[in-house]
């Protein structure tokens, strides 16, 4: 089976048995997870009526895991406005959240840069800027992007039981997620675990103008962090289905795969 799709009048094909999956797995009772903030890690027991244990392991009839995990913290996952605002919208109310036109880039952060953070910058912060954004995304035909997807290079296997206490990870400059509004990108998918500093002392800036419209109201954008994209995919068009529960939360896991389109 094939899907046809046509964006901006040009015709896509894509062939869904060849979903590229982007999410890190999530493994319970077991430290093999990033970690952002929280040392402790996503757990799961079982479910118990009457004294029986439903997990099959122990005799009953079905497993029924009852899990325990920090969201934002443990793994792949996205957010909305909620995350940050009141008034910002859960994640069950986004909509539209298969085949969004993408573009995979990758950027290996600078040490120093003259564009614009929220708060001062250390010597040893590494920065995504808007220059580099601009080089990647520019020049792309008639292709305009919903969502962007950001490989920070160098693109380590260690990503995905990375500690991002002890390592702090790259973030985007203010500008950058300016000028990511201004093309019209809706969707960020990163593999860092925010797209700010690791402590920006709670102001959450590049959050709080991502998250808005231009008349500072809580908008339907998604960011999506903690993923892991493979060296072999590379960087160009792809269609993103971003998979997620309908939680009644500002976030949830979440499984972003990805079609590659020519
Ligand atoms: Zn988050």
């Amino acid at each position: 089976m094939k899907i046809s799709i046509s964006h901006n009048n040009k015709i896509y094909t894509v062939n869904p048995k060849k979903g590229i999956d982007i999410s890190i797995s999530v493994k319970f009772n077991d430290n093999q997870n990033p970690k952002f903030y929280d040392e402790s890690y996503p757990k799961k027991e079982y479910y118990s009526y009457n004294n029986i244990e439903y997990s099959i392991g122990k005799g009953a009839g079905c497993n029924v895991p009852l899990i325990y995990m920090n969201i934002h913290c443990s793994g792949t996952h996205t957010e909305t406005a909620n995350h940050i605002f009141k008034n910002g919208p859960c994640i069950s109310e986004i909509k539209n959240i298969n085949y969004i036109p993408s573009k995979l880039i990758s950027i290996e952060p600078e040490f120093s840069s003259n564009e614009n953070y929220h708060v001062d910058l250390k010597k040893n912060d590494k920065i995504i800027t808007k220059e580099q954004i601009k080089s990647k995304v520019h020049h792309i035909d008639d292709f305009t992007i919903d969502a962007l997807i950001i490989r920070t290079l160098p693109n380590i296997k260690g990503k995905i039981t990375k500690n991002y206490n002890d390592n702090h990870h790259a973030f985007l400059s203010n500008d950058a997620i300016k000028y990511i509004k201004e093309i019209g990108v809706k969707h960020i998918v990163i593999d860092t675990p925010s797209i700010d500093k690791y402590n920006d002392d709670g102001k959450l800036g590049n959050h709080k103008i991502f998250f808005t419209d231009n008349k500072n109201i809580p908008n339907y954008n998604t960011i999506t962090e903690l993923v892991f994209i493979p060296d072999k995919y590379k960087d160009g068009k792809y269609l993103l289905n971003l998979g997620f529960p309908r939680f009644h939360l500002d976030a949830a896991p979440s499984r972003p795969i990805i079609y590659s389109i020519k």
